[in-house]
């Protein structure tokens, strides 16, 4: 019993193994590739090409590495993982393709690929396998790591309250800042998962999301008073795990079909109408990459998975469109506070999960029009990539800063108090970029989600 129960949870891992799984993979991959027209529009869009002008970094470049796969990676299976590795995942060239091809469902299976290939290092197999697909065992490892963060971080800056590494070298030697892990995560700091069940409103489920749940518990907290503020019955199952994206980039199909199914049956015993999250990635995830990247063919299985993605949405589409929130600011926009005098000038940084690969663009600002105190001032090119990138940030910090760097110039430029962002990713390196930088007052630019800044408003 147990082992079949096992075998039943490993289903996207099984599925994977093995020559057929990659051949299935590569057949998929041929079939995708044949649309790409080779027009070259994709380069005015892309963040990566923008800084190096290199035809191998941007979109049509690697579409055509990616031609005759198999037979490079017999000659150079190394050199394909690093030309494909540079690459933020972003979606931009997506977003004006006139052709129509799923740049990013392409990039994912050939990593899949590659990895299935190459086999994954023993770290990242650990990374992958032991933690991430145990939501249990991470949670566990990751708030061990938060209550020990002294070991490896350094205290934090009493301006900006963000830290940066001292070990490993390879992170402390580049002067990287970072939010500080949370030390009480979002989940264990619920103590009742589910509140208000009898309000009149509709049930929603709140996907929590690695970031939001690790670093920033305060975004969850806020997107939870907003639900309740709309008279929500809030649901916050527990064991939740990540939403699959890091293994998916990583080339860790198998990982990340093991997440989506733990999820679907998890979500699956729950009646609700929706699922809300605040977390742009994680929305992307659930609601085109899920039913995207799913293997098998089990009916029955796949049409739960579609009815998920289907009731996904982030939290400014439901509070807007859902919910009803209306801008402008204190007009309509639930419980409020009595307004303050002095407003603080607030710019929005478009997440390219949300903007470019859901069209979520005008939820945002008027969440954020809605928030009293605070005055909305479009920044210049909102849309360009912030240059965090999940993993990129990681493996190619000097290119990660200078995409991110033009980002906080735009920032400076429109001389707010506060950077808003529905992204914990873009969050995270927003803040970094903008170290040093400081509002018309002479304050640090403070970075925040719009829905921590609108649950400000509201009556405790
Ligand atoms: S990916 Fe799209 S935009 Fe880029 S070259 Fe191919 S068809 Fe043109
Ligand atoms: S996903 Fe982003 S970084 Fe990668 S090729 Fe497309 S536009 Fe460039």
């Amino acid at each position: 019993m147990a082992i079949q129960i096992w075998k039943k949870k490993r289903r996207g891992a099984r599925f994977f193994k093995g020559p057929a799984g990659l051949s299935a993979l590569m057949a998929g991959l041929e079939k995708d590739l044949s649309a790409c027209m080779r027009c070259g529009v994709c380069q005015s869009a892309c963040p990566l090409f923008r800084q190096t002008r290199r035809e191998a970094d941007v979109a049509r470049g690697k579409l055509a590495l990616l031609e005759g796969l198999a037979g490079h990676l017999f000659r150079d299976s190394r050199g394909v993982d690093e030309r494909l590795d540079r690459c933020l995942l972003c979606g931009s060239c997506q977003a004006v393709c006139a052709g129509g091809v799923h740049v990013l469902a392409i990039f994912l299976k050939a990593r899949a690929i590659l990895a299935g290939y190459r086999r994954l290092s023993f770290v990242k197999k650990i990374i992958f396998r032991t933690m991430l697909a145990r939501p249990g065992v991470f949670d566990k490892i990751t708030a061990a790591a938060a209550k020990f963060q002294g070991v490896f971080l350094t205290g934090e800056d009493p301006e900006t309250g963000s830290v940066s590494f001292k070990i490993p070298r390879s992170l402390s030697s580049q002067g990287r800042r970072i939010p500080p892990p949370a030390r009480t995560p979002l989940r264990d700091s619920l103590p009742d998962l589910t509140r208000n069940p009898d309000n009149p409103g509709p049930r929603a489920v709140f996907f929590t999301g690695c970031l939001i749940d690790k670093i920033y518990p305060r975004v969850g907290h806020a997107a939870i008073q907003a639900l309740l503020s709309r008279e929500a019955a809030v649901l916050v199952p527990k064991n939740q795990g990540c939403c699959g994206i890091p293994a998916l980039a990583a080339g860790e199909i198998g990982v990340f079909s093991d997440l989506v199914a733990h999820h679907v049956r998890l979500f699956s015993k729950q009646e609700f109408d929706f699922l809300i999250t605040a977390c742009a990635t994680c929305a992307f995830a659930i609601q085109k990459l899920w039913p995207a990247m799913w293997p098998e063919t089990d009916p029955e299985f796949r049409k739960r998975l579609e009815r998920l993605s289907e009731k996904t949405l982030d939290i400014s589409q439901f509070l807007v469109n859902v919910a009803g929130l209306e801008a402008p600011a204190g007009q309509g926009g639930g419980i409020r506070k009595k307004e303050s005098a002095g407003q603080k000038i607030v710019t929005y940084h478009d997440p390219c999960h949300l903007a470019k690969s859901l069209g979520v663009r005008r939820e945002p600002r008027e969440l954020l029009r809605a928030c009293p105190g605070y005055e909305f001032r479009e920044m210049a090119a909102p849309d360009q990539c912030c240059g965090m990138g999940g993993s990129f940030n990681l493996s190619h910090y000097g290119l990660s800063s200078r995409i991110g760097a033009e980002k906080a110039e735009h920032i400076e430029a429109a001389e707010c108090h506060v950077a808003a962002s529905g992204c914990p990713a873009c969050m995270i390196q927003i803040s970094d970029m903008l170290s040093g930088k400081k509002a018309p007052d002479g304050s640090p630019i403070r970075v925040a989600h719009p829905v921590e800044l609108y649950a400000e408003g509201l009556k405790d």
